[in-house]
């Protein structure tokens, strides 16, 4: 799927069909295309690494970021952010037996692994953005090693569970990423991914108004922070290829309350559009929980070769 002609980034398959022409500001150069055979949505071309970081620069500087986690915070407690990661720690607690080792990939200032600490586990973290790194050590007192999880080298550690929110569809090379958890999980480890849901009511709704004439929301969401989108089966069918065995996918929502509107029939339609995604089972966000595989997958690198094991 790297540009004409070309395969599938997950399966291999050459039934790539255009989804979304560029639409400002996704950029001219850009389209959103489908896998007919494995559903993964994705941009294509994949950006360059130069065009990646050259949009994060620009990304920094609008200060959006810096709204969406402004809860994220010393203070958290009570928080509907923090009732959502408490309801994710009750998850992994469930799987991952007494007083797990974690380690948090894209802890971002460090709210989670602090819960995690208050629990009694041992948690680390990896944080891409160098001022959300300083924040968990210097506020929180974390141990967070501030590198992105592509180039990262790892710790020599391993870890029980591995947790990694909202980061893989960031990524150029998410199975390589999960690859390289799966090396740092000892055995029957346990990895925790949540990514946004490519079917959820949200994207459907964005779907509908760009087939009417309305670009907007289309360009909101597929913006070039997001390389991969992922359904539950292109999800699950990624980790299998990087060696784990799924034990549970679930949804969830995001808060509305952290997103920044520019008016408030958007705002009003979006919370709408949430609340009737939790009731329909169709949320904006995957969670999956996935369990190491001993037995090492044969396929090298990312294609599969168009496996028919969806
Ligand atoms: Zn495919």
């Amino acid at each position: 799927m790297n540009g004409a002609g070309s395969k599938c980034y997950l399966c291999g398959s050459e039934e790539i069909q255009p989804l979304y022409e560029s639409a400002k500001p996704l950029g001219d150069s850009y389209r959103i295309a489908r896998c007919s055979a494995c559903s993964l949505v994705q941009f294509s071309p994949i950006p360059s690494e130069a065009a990646v970081r050259e949009f994060y620069a620009r990304y920094d500087a609008a200060g959006e970021r810096e709204s969406y986690f402004r809860r994220c915070r010393q203070g958290y407690e009570g928080s509907a952010e923090a009732r959502q990661l408490e309801l994710k720690l009750d998850r992994i607690a469930k799987f991952a037996g007494v007083s797990p080792d974690l380690l948090d990939v894209g802890c971002g200032t460090g709210v989670f692994l602090d819960m995690v600490r208050k629990k009694g586990w041992r948690g680390r973290g990896i944080e891409v953005s160098p001022t959300a790194a300083r924040y968990a050590r210097d506020v929180f007192g974390l141990d967070v090693i501030e590198a992105g999880i592509e180039s990262w080298p790892g710790d020599g550690e391993t870890y029980d569970v591995v947790t990694m929110f909202d980061v893989l569809e960031h990524l150029r090379d998410p199975i390589e990423a999960v690859r390289k958890i799966r090396n740092r999980l000892r055995e029957g480890g346990i990895l925790v991914l949540e990514v946004p849901n490519q079917e959820g009511l949200l994207d459907r709704a964005a779907d509908v108004f760009y087939h009417l004439g309305w670009r907007k929301p289309v360009s909101a969401l597929y913006n070039l922070h997001h390389i991969f989108y992922f359904n539950a089966r292109s999800l699950s069918r990624l980790l299998r290829n990087a060696g784990f065995v799924i034990l549970e996918i679930g949804q969830d929502s995001t808060y509305v309350g952290r997103v920044t509107f520019e008016n408030r029939m958007i705002k009003w339609g979006s919370w709408t559009l949430l609340k009737a995604g939790r009731i329909l089972g169709m949320e904006n966000k995957l969670v999956l929980t996935a369990r190491k595989e001993e037995a090492v997958p044969l396929q090298a690198g990312g294609a599969d070769g168009g496996k028919t094991d969806r």
